[in-house]
């Protein structure tokens, strides 16, 4: 069997497309573009790429988006000084803070940062009070990965209620969320992470299984049930060459990739397992470019409500 590939660029294409309307009648109605304020604290290489896609496909589809810079030397309290100023502003509408922080803002700065984002705009879906709507069914924003898992999902005819779903990583950003989702449509779910005894055992029972570890390759065969659908949330850059060939085998056309840019970007399921999954998603070109198409929902939503036009 080869597995069916789910692309990530085509759904997000026709997402985006079902937001254009949307964000047209909104920006006739207020008199001005939903508006997403992104923060980008210091000069990481991989964050300066999201940012710059995240407001290539804002701008794109009609929003306005406002990038705000801080040096990698900012306190925490700057930070949050101005996440302070975008809660406060009338025209910001979603406000989402790059991530990762710099560690010298310390461990529990993103938390901080989580907390302080007011709920209204919190367009990344990671507030307490957003996650305690999600939890109970009724969130209006959820975090962008794991609904645009979902969205995949629907979009590609795969059948979640019924289903059993194995989700690998219990992340507040990934995991856990995108279990939240799957156990609201019907399936019936089990969140594994690094202390789970068997996991290709427990992950072998799936029909839908949802790698989010972040360790490139770690799901091999034999931890997918044949013509199970496999969602590769991994983004893992690899800088060894010998281990793009362990992965990919020594006649792939990803070292020519590799000999070209030094490195390479891949997820965490093993290429072989398109040899027994039904579907699976690439990497790149899966769940990366419907996490940006949800923002730009989740911004439209947010302004819609903030304007009472839901
Ligand atoms: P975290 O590091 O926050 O969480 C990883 C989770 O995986 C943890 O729960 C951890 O378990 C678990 N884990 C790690 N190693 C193992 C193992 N050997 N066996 C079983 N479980 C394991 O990562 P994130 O959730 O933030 O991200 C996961 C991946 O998804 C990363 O590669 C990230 O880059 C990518 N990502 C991609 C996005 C996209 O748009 N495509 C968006 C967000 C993330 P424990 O809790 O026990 O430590």
């Amino acid at each position: 069997m080869t597995a069916r590939l789910l692309d990530g660029n085509l759904i997000a294409r026709q997402i985006r497309e079902s937001v254009a309307p949307g964000v047209a009648s909104f920006t006739a109605q207020a008199g001005r573009p939903p508006c997403l304020g992104i923060v980008l604290v210091g000069e990481d290489p991989a964050s300066e790429i999201y940012v710059r896609n995240k407001v290539k496909a804002g701008t794109e589809s009609g929003l306005r988006v406002d990038l705000r810079r801080l040096p990698a030397s900012s306190s925490i309290e700057a930070l949050l000084r101005l996440v302070e100023e975008l809660n406060r502003s009338e025209t910001h509408d979603g406000i989402l803070v790059q991530a990762p922080l710099p560690a010298t803002m310390g461990k529990s700065a993103a938390q901080s940062v989580f907390d302080a984002i007011s709920p209204a705009k919190d367009v990344d879906g990671f507030n307490p009070q957003s996650v305690g709507l999600l939890v109970q069914g009724r969130a209006t924003l959820a975090p962008c990965t794991p609904s645009g898992i979902i969205e995949m999902l629907d979009r590609s005819g795969i059948e979640i209620r019924g289903s059993r779903a194995v989700v690998i990583g219990r992340s507040e950003i990934v995991g856990k969320p995108m279990a939240m989702l799957l156990v609201q449509r019907d399936a019936t779910v089990t969140i594994c992470h690094s202390k789970t005894p068997d996991l290709p055992a427990v992950a072998r029972e799936a029909d839908i299984l949802v790698a989010a570890l972040g360790r490139a390759g770690y799901v091999t065969p034999d931890f997918v049930k044949p013509g199970a659908t496999v969602i590769d949330v991994g983004i893992n850059r690899v800088t060894e060459e010998e281990a793009v060939r362990r992965l990919f085998g020594r006649d792939s056309p990803r070292l020519a990739d590799f000999a070209k840019r030094g490195s390479i970007v891949t997820g965490d399921v093993h290429p072989a397992v398109a040899s027994v999954a039904g579907a699976l998603t690439p990497v790149p070109g899966g769940v990366g470019p419907l996490t940006i198409a949800m923002l730009l929902k989740n911004t439209l939503s947010a302004a819609r409500a903030r304007a009472g036009l839901a």
